[in-house]
């Protein structure tokens, strides 16, 4: 595609008028974004002409990669035929009925009803609201507390960003909102020093039901958490965890959500995270890899108690202008059936998705500075640390991560430091060789970056 202007134009224009999400506009604005204009498969290329592997898949995202030539052609089929129409007034049309109905068939068995939303924090508010309505239409309006974890990551809306436990978005705007409250998150390396990873798991288990005590059971909707923690590291919790959780939640009658928005569509090789970690939640959140990023979607999906139980209420008030846009929908159906008739989940299961994790142990397990590597399908981390012997964190958590994550950028790989948890999640379609490749620009920078951490004295 031609672009008419040069990067140091559109740099200005962006600074003067366009705000960004989750940034420091002065000093963003003092550098100068990083124009990205075109992509395919797993890479980028910015509006200087350099290719960059993005070993993030946009924003844990673009699970089919970019670049795919059907998808935009169903978008355009659709938006000439209905570009738009409502699904609130006893209409529905083709687009979204078709979606529904594959949806129901690559969920796990029992959830046969979704709820569309334009995101991942519209499904997390979606579900709050949801939850509370069940326990209004059971007879239980007193369950309305909501148990969520530190360091989850559930979205920016204030339902999501108060369910979340990222203490810097709670310090704006008064947050978390009243009936929410948290639990810690399952990190072994941190919390369970010297335990096995079984009697860890059951600990953090009875960290919730602990909370549940102290709320009192009568008073708790529902226990809400992500399979694997992304934004806040990949914290992967030990297999005794979710089966423990969910014998909890079902002890005191309390509802269990996976919020899938990043483990669904395939990320840990199966098609959502409660598959990977043996658990059955009533509710489950999706988002990004329903389109892979092609179109703004998310679904909520219920199961068949839950979506009895809500039908039963009579009408939910609540609903977006675009729940279960037609092209959106179109979109989204063309990419869950190509990541399934493709064999692109399969594959992360079968081929990719061990490779990746075998190589990724082997390539930075033997690194001075890291520890707890880590990882399952095509989501894998690991730690920087000050010490490994005695598991000791670096003094000021992030700074070394955020040097970290400048070094892969420097060498056109996007790679991303939560804390200093460095975390990758690369598109499904991540080939061996395209694994390799993103392994051996990785470890050619972590050697400049435990090199530069000896120079600044910093270890
Ligand atoms: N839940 C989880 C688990 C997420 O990772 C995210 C986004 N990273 C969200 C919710 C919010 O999604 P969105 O940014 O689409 O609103």
């Amino acid at each position: 595609m031609k672009h008419q202007r040069s990067t140091a134009q559109w740099r200005e224009m962006d600074a003067a008028h366009h705000l960004h999400p989750f940034t420091d506009t002065a000093s963003l604005n003092e550098q100068g974004v990083r124009m990205i204009t075109h992509a395919d498969g797993i890479y980028l290329w910015d509006s200087e002409g350099n290719k960059i592997l993005d070993g993030m898949a946009g924003l844990w995202c673009v699970n089919i990669g970019y670049g795919r030539k059907d998808l935009p052609e169903v978008a355009k089929r659709q938006m000439e035929e209905l570009a738009y129409y409502n699904t609130f007034f006893k209409t529905s049309h083709p687009a979204v009925v078709e979606l529904s109905h594959l949806l129901a068939e690559v969920a796990p068995k029992g959830f046969d009803h979704v709820f569309y939303t334009n995101s991942g924090s519209e499904s997390v508010d979606t579900m709050i609201r949801m939850v509370r309505r069940y326990w209004d239409v059971k007879g239980k309006p007193q369950k309305k507390t909501l148990i969520g974890r530190w360091n989850g990551y559930h979205g920016s809306t204030i339902g999501g960003a108060s369910l979340g436990g990222m203490s810097y978005m709670h310090e704006q705007g008064d947050l978390p909102i009243p009936g929410i409250v948290h639990v810690q998150q399952p990190w072994h390396y941190k919390y369970g020093k010297g335990m096995s990873a079984d009697e860890f798991g059951k600990l953090a288990a009875s960290w919730i039901e602990d909370k549940i005590l102290e709320v009192g059971a009568n008073k708790v909707a529902a226990f809400v958490g992500e399979p694997i923690q992304g934004a806040g590291g990949v914290i992967i919790p030990p297999a005794s965890y979710w089966p423990e959780v969910q014998r909890i939640c079902r002890k005191y009658d309390i509802l269990l959500v996976a919020d899938e928005v990043i483990c669904g569509f395939g990320r840990t090789g199966h098609w959502f995270g409660q598959q990977q970690f043996g658990f059955t939640p009533d509710i489950f959140t999706t988002a990004k890899g329903l389109s892979s990023g092609y179109m703004p979607i998310g679904a909520v999906f219920v199961n068949n108690e839950v979506a009895t139980t809500l039908a039963a209420g009579g009408d939910f008030n609540h609903g977006f202008t675009y729940s279960g846009h037609p092209v959106a929908a179109a979109v989204a159906h063309a990419n869950v059936k190509a990541l399934r008739d493709e064999g692109i989940v399969a594959a992360v299961q079968e081929d990719t998705g061990p490779y990746m994790q075998k190589r990724w142990r082997e390539a930075f397990s033997r690194f001075e500075h890291v520890d707890d590597v880590r990882g399952v399908g095509l989501i894998q981390a690991f730690t920087l640390v000050k010490d490994k012997a005695s598991q000791t964190l670096f003094d000021n958590w992030g700074e070394i991560g955020l040097m970290c994550r400048d070094i892969f950028f420097k060498h056109g790989l996007i790679m991303r430091a939560c804390g200093d948890h460095i975390v990758s999640a690369p598109p499904l379609i991540i080939s061996k060789d395209q694994i390799d490749e993103l392994i051996t620009t990785a470890v050619k920078c972590m050697e400049i970056f435990e090199q530069q951490l000896k120079e600044r004295g910093l270890a």
